[in-house]
């Protein structure tokens, strides 16, 4: 028979363990050692088969048991030292304090928006690495001190689950969540009833939604539920599924998230009397419809929409996640002017707002489409890719915002993202740390450094040690696997043999867009399989990942995979596991030896796996992409050559799996068999420890939170101020600065461009003079930015290398004012110069920013 409906009853704990239910429900214990092992002490069997879950736990425990643990005094013990831990971790002053305490401008709260959130396997409110990163920097900030608050949406059944046919199919569940069985609770006023948030939809109806609050150590991460008996059934369906449905399913999970995101942001500062964030941080486009609400709350408070909008980007910051066009989210414009209405209506989500300045922030060039990351750039006065190639990437991607520049002025920069340590990196560390070196903090990098310290046969150990692990999960999960695709017990002797604890194993775990090439390892497949079969030196290789459910195309390489990895002789050295998630992810960055990973170049942003696996001391074997760009440093593990610039796409994946194979058979293979009189490959030791010690530091994501706080929250931070001081009086000046340039742009001109003092022969650093005249169109000097750009010129005599050196004014002249530079040529070559003018503020993030450019026409 079929539950008609499922709730979670939770158990009722004797009062000397009632310290027991605090520690279950603040998702710290997922990074908490100590804390987890506690968990796992109640009852070692049930804590492995309920999926290491404490509130299932302390439901699903006899209570026989708890008796006896409440009159364990040990026991006891630990759950009152645990509790005292907590609590201090919770109290004490940090990272963020220390630099708020040293004088530093930093906010006073920061909310962080993001369409998912991965912040642990008990809540799979995630689909992969957006919001993975999304929860480690919820941990990250927690453990610095930051106070930041969490805004996204709980969705009924998350992510699906993955499962896989007979034929090697892609099957889909979408289990439902109880958040009555979650480590969350819920916003409720004093008469103890949940707040709700409102949220105007078309045709008078309203979308509520309740708010659940899970704690994330410090953090509280506010999640939306549309499912309530108050909505329609419509409406109560908006927060089903992650990435499901429609655009219009999707706009309105996207208005929820932003919308009444703001609003719960609202609710839950007011509830407990803390300060309005400063900041808001838009994790990707999705959650860009915060920036309305906020244009809309100050509105209502009678600012002018220009300077509303002014004081929003001066206080927003926004950070995009994809170098692939199509994974941007668009939606048409008409379908934003049905939910966002003509601001007549009193009861509009916008009211006295109109639609066209709406519309405006999500244009592009298409003027049907309404384009989400645009609207995030038009909303933030600051925005980031996710490493230092991303940012260039993006800064081409998006340069139609900035019409007139080179891509290298775009103002979008980088903070490449990180990993949070105390989650992803396996206690064996921690505990080799702590014998060998005395450490027992991984958050930072001193302790990663320190690793320098230990043996080499001790690191090889802990190394195999993990192995071992990883062999056992994958014959648990190829076993499990073989059962749900209709084998019997009575077929599955082999799956005991699979794997081998002394094989060099590579992993390959993401999800299956094309761009990340699942199958590039199968280009030769009888190549593949002399190497898996070497009788001396062979591989063995564990792939795993899901396909988004409409992607009929990615379920195909998986299904390539499958079968590959069917044949008799090779399944015991391939395997592909189904349902790719944190649970599994994490045997996977500790066991394997090499991290592989062939995406098309430039197209992934980051990557993270490659980071986590690094913290674990594996080696990546990548293209030199997103993170493995910047930090592939020749000690770390290799990179594979690619073919850029290679137009047919299958004659660049047949170079660049070539160029895998041969670095696996020519290097990768070889450093790993090739053992010394004591037993150990000394060399691929050495690599690992360079990847521990010296890698390992720069992937953490307590060095990522550092970088946003110090190049963006801060800044964000004094900008916010400065536009709302004095009743908003930066908002009204910038406001009133962006009308006048606007009107007076078409009339900026440069002309007059004189050099003197240059001698017959100039040499690197021979001095000269350059002036110009300056049209300004009723601006004033200090209005505008005057700058002498040099740069080598190519044939079409366009500058590159550029160096800039700004002018200064001398005074009027006729046609306009007079600009001078005197300088030292700053390079050699073939060089040419021009001069350009930009709009400058001094509450403008750059002189680039607003878009404007001028210079001698022509230009
Ligand atoms: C880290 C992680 C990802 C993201 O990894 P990429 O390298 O960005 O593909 C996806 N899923 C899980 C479960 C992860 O742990």
């Amino acid at each position: 028979m079929k539950a008609l409906r499922r709730f979670t009853v939770r158990a009722q704990l004797p009062a000397r363990l009632s310290g027991l239910a605090e520690l279950s429900v603040n998702l710290r214990w997922s990074w908490h050692p100590p804390t987890l092992e506690l968990f796992e002490s109640i009852d070692p069997d049930l804590w492995v088969s309920g999926d290491r879950d404490p509130v299932r736990i302390l439901g699903e425990v006899r209570s026989s048991r708890l008796e006896d643990l409440a009159n364990d005094d040990a026991f006891v013990q630990r759950v009152d030292d645990l509790v005292a831990d907590l609590h201090l971790y919770l109290a004490q002053p940090r990272w963020f304090q220390q630099q708020v305490d040293s004088g530093a401008d930093l906010p006073v709260g920061i909310a962080y928006f993001s369409m998912e959130f991965g912040v642990s396997e008990v809540l799979p409110n995630y689909s992969g690495g957006l919001g993975i990163l999304a929860g480690d920097h919820l941990k990250a900030a927690s453990d610095l001190g930051l106070p930041l608050i969490g805004v996204g949406l709980l969705y009924r059944s998350g992510y699906f689950r993955q499962s896989l046919t007979a034929d090697g199919w892609q099957a889909e569940r979408y289990p439902s969540l109880d958040p009555q069985g979650l480590p969350l609770r819920l916003l409720t006023d004093e008469s103890d009833s949940p707040v709700l948030v409102h949220v105007a939809m078309p045709g008078d109806r309203v979308l509520r939604a309740r708010i659940w609050i899970a704690q994330v150590g410090r953090i509280p991460l506010l999640l939306l539920d549309s499912d309530i008996a108050d909505n329609d059934p419509e409406l109560r369906g908006v927060t089903d599924r992650l990435y499901g449905g429609d655009q219009d399913h999707r706009v309105k999970q996207e208005i929820l998230a932003g919308v009444g995101g703001v609003r719960a942001v609202r609710a839950y500062t007011e509830y407990h009397s803390l300060p309005a964030p400063s900041v808001f941080h838009m994790n990707e486009g999705h959650a860009g419809f915060l920036g309305l609400e906020r244009i809309r709350e100050l509105h209502a408070g009678g600012l002018d929409f220009d300077s509303a909008l002014a004081a929003v980007r001066a206080s927003t910051v926004f950070t995009t996640h994809t170098p692939v066009p199509a994974g941007i989210d668009r939606f048409p414009a008409d379908l934003v002017r049905l939910y966002f209405g003509d601001g007549t209506a009193e009861s509009s989500l916008l009211p006295g707002i109109e639609m066209e300045r709406i519309l405006e922030l999500g244009r592009e060039s298409d003027p049907a489409v309404f384009n989400m990351a645009h609207m995030g750039l038009r909303s933030a006065q600051r925005a980031n890719g996710v490493s230092k190639l991303h940012g260039i990437v993006s800064r081409g991607m998006f340069d139609e915002l900035w019409p007139g520049f080179d891509a290298s002025d775009v103002p979008i920069g980088s903070v490449t993202n990180g990993v949070h340590a105390p989650t992803w990196a396996s206690q064996r560390w921690l505990d080799l740390a702590a014998r060998t070196v005395g450490t027992r903090t991984m958050e930072e990098a001193q302790g990663w450094e320190q690793l320098a310290e230990v043996s080499a046969s001790d690191l090889w150990e802990t190394r195999s040690a993990l192995r071992s692990d990883l062999v056992a999960e994958v014959r648990r999960r190829v076993r499990n696997s073989a059962l749900e695709r209709g084998s019997t017990d009575a077929e599955l002797a082999w799956t005991d043999e699979v794997f081998d604890p002394s094989v060099l194993t590579v992993g390959f775990a993401r999800r299956v867009p094309t761009y990340k090439r699942l199958t590039l390892m199968l280009r030769q497949p009888e190549r593949l399989r002399a190497m898996l079969l070497d009788p001396v030196r062979p591989v063995q290789l564990v792939v795993a990942g899901k396909s988004h459910p409409a992607d009929d195309g990615g379920k195909a390489l998986i299904q390539q995979i499958v079968r590959f990895a069917d044949q008799h002789d090779v399944r015991h050295r391939i395997v592909f596991l189904p349902d790719y998630d944190m649970s599994m992810a994490r045997y996977l960055y500790w066991g394997c030896d090499v991290w592989l990973n062939n995406p098309l170049r430039p197209l992934e942003a980051c990557g993270t796996s490659g980071m986590k696996s690094a913290l674990n001391g594996g080696l990546n074997l990548s293209i030199r992409d997103g993170w493995w760009d910047e930090m592939y440093d020749g000690e770390n593990g290799w990179a594979i050559p690619t073919a850029d610039g290679v137009v047919d796409e299958n004659r660049r994946d047949d170079l660049e799996a070539a160029a895998l194979y041969e670095l696996l058979e020519k290097s990768v293979l070889p450093k790993f068999y090739d053992r010394g009189d004591d037993g150990l490959p000394a060399r691929w030791v050495e690599m690992v420890r360079h990847t521990l010690t010296v890698t390992g530091p720069k992937v953490l994501a307590s060095r990522m939170v550092r970088d946003y706080t110090q190049q963006y929250y801060g800044p964000a931070t004094r900008a916010g101020a400065a536009s709302i001081s004095d009743d908003y009086a930066g908002a009204k000046a910038m406001a009133d600065y962006r009308r006048r340039v606007d009107a007076a742009w078409p009339a900026v001109t440069v002309t007059d461009v004189e050099a003197d003092g240059l001698p017959d022969t100039p040499v690197l650093g021979s001095t000269l003079t350059l002036s110009a005249t300056v049209g300004l169109g009723g601006l004033g000097p200090s209005d505008v930015s005057v700058q002498a750009v040099f740069g080598h010129v190519d044939q079409d005599e366009q500058l590159g290398d550029v160096v800039t050196v700004p002018m200064l004014h001398q005074g009027s002249a006729a046609g306009g004012e007079r600009f001078l530079a005197d300088t030292t040529l700053p390079l050699s070559g073939s060089v040419g110069y021009t001069v350009r003018v930009l709009p400058h503020h001094p509450l403008l993030a750059g002189d680039a920013e607003l878009g404007r450019v001028a210079g001698p026409s022509p230009m």
